[in-house]
């Protein structure tokens, strides 16, 4: 084994898989709350994560695997298998820089993470190394995917379909930002803080609630019913599947010109404000509708800020708060026995209730 290079770094090859195989963010038409709900959490990771519910096929998964376009590649400490940021070692660092500081720095692209249904507890947390256990007699810890999630995304698909003791094991690490591991005889802890991002339909089964909470934001997605926007996904598509790598050429600039917009909101984002008036309707919004706890108005501050941040304004408008209300709260209202509307429509209702619209 000896001499044989780490599996773990993002060789040359690794990068080149992620760049060439995803659909440009900036080619994605239609499903504009879905769009702009993972640009917001990209501008703010603090907002929480994304649910995405809907039918099949509607381009949920390309849209989230096209996610690291949003974002510029990431400074990490060279072969760090966590990603840690060189900048931040202080505040939490994985055992390995913990032990070695001062080491070198790389690029890597932010990472997208599929956590697979059916993914064993040891491949989500990480496990003993079998293999160098066995071989060189050496107790080391293999990461798994909360550790290659660290400062980037953690993406489920069919999330309502999840087993519980996953469930559970992801509330606390989202909650912590810490993946803790206590098992065959290890005993570490690494950060892992990542963007949840789970997708799923609907009809298939319900999120646990604790669950539905730790998403930030949720969209519903329908297939398009405009004949026009139907034709061009296709075309769209088709062409992609035809050339991804002409393709992704042919959107190179509008992805770049996107992810400019990006970083420019993060950097905004501290010295955006939203005054009293928008809290005051932001508080008046969640007490109409009914939500639990003060969860509700912080997601809608935090999104609506980062919703400023990201069109290039430092004071949030109601025009913000309109565009991300339905998703901040749709998932936080209580069933009403008496009144089986969509959530989304009676947010819709009262917020126009609210904002006098
Ligand atoms: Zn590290």
């Amino acid at each position: 084994m000896a001499g044989r290079r780490r599996p773990l770094g993002p060789g040359p090859m690794m990068r080149k898989f992620e760049m060439a195989q995803s659909y440009p963010f900036a080619a994605l038409v239609g499903q504009d709350d879905m769009t702009l709900a993972l640009q917001i959490v990209a501008v703010d990771p603090a907002v929480g994560g994304v649910l995405i519910m809907g039918d099949r096929g509607t381009g949920k998964s390309t849209a989230v695997r096209a996610l690291a376009d949003l974002l510029p590649p990431l400074k990490v400490v060279a072969d760090c298998p966590y990603g840690c940021d060189p900048a931040r070692l202080s505040q939490g660092a994985c055992p390995s820089c913990g032990r070695q500081p001062g080491r070198k720095t790389e690029v890597r692209p932010v990472p997208v993470v599929d956590l697979p249904l059916g993914a064993t507890e040891d491949r989500v947390v990480g496990a003993l190394d079998l293999e160098k256990a066995l071989v060189q007699g050496v107790r080391e810890f293999a990461p798994g995917l909360l550790a290659k999630a660290h400062r980037g995304f953690l993406y489920i698909d069919e999330v309502n379909l999840l087993e519980d003791h996953l469930v559970d094991l992801l509330i606390d690490v989202a909650a912590s930002g810490e993946n803790l591991v206590e098992r065959e005889g290890l005993s570490l802890r690494h950060p892992a803080r990542f963007v949840l991002i789970g997708s799923g339909n609907p009809e298939e089964g319900e999120l646990r609630p604790q669950l539905l909470d730790r998403f930030g934001l949720s969209v519903d997605v329908k297939t398009p019913q405009d004949l026009d926007l139907r034709m061009q996904v296709i075309l769209r598509r088709d062409a992609f599947e035809r050339d991804p790598e002409g393709f992704r050429n042919e959107w190179q600039s509008a992805n770049d010109k996107l992810q400019k917009k990006v970083v420019k909101g993060r950097k905004l984002l501290p010295d955006v404000q939203a005054d009293a008036s928008i809290l005051r309707l932001c508080a008046d919004l969640c007490q109409r509708l009914g939500t639990d706890g003060l969860r509700a108005e912080l997601t809608l501050m935090r999104a609506s800020r980062a919703c400023a941040a990201l069109s290039g304004a430092r004071q949030v408008q109601k025009s913000h708060l309109r565009q991300i209300a339905v998703m901040a709260l749709r998932h936080r209202l209580r069933r009403d026995p008496l009144d089986d509307t969509d959530s989304g429509v009676r947010v819709e209702r009262t917020l126009a209730e609210v904002l006098g619209a």
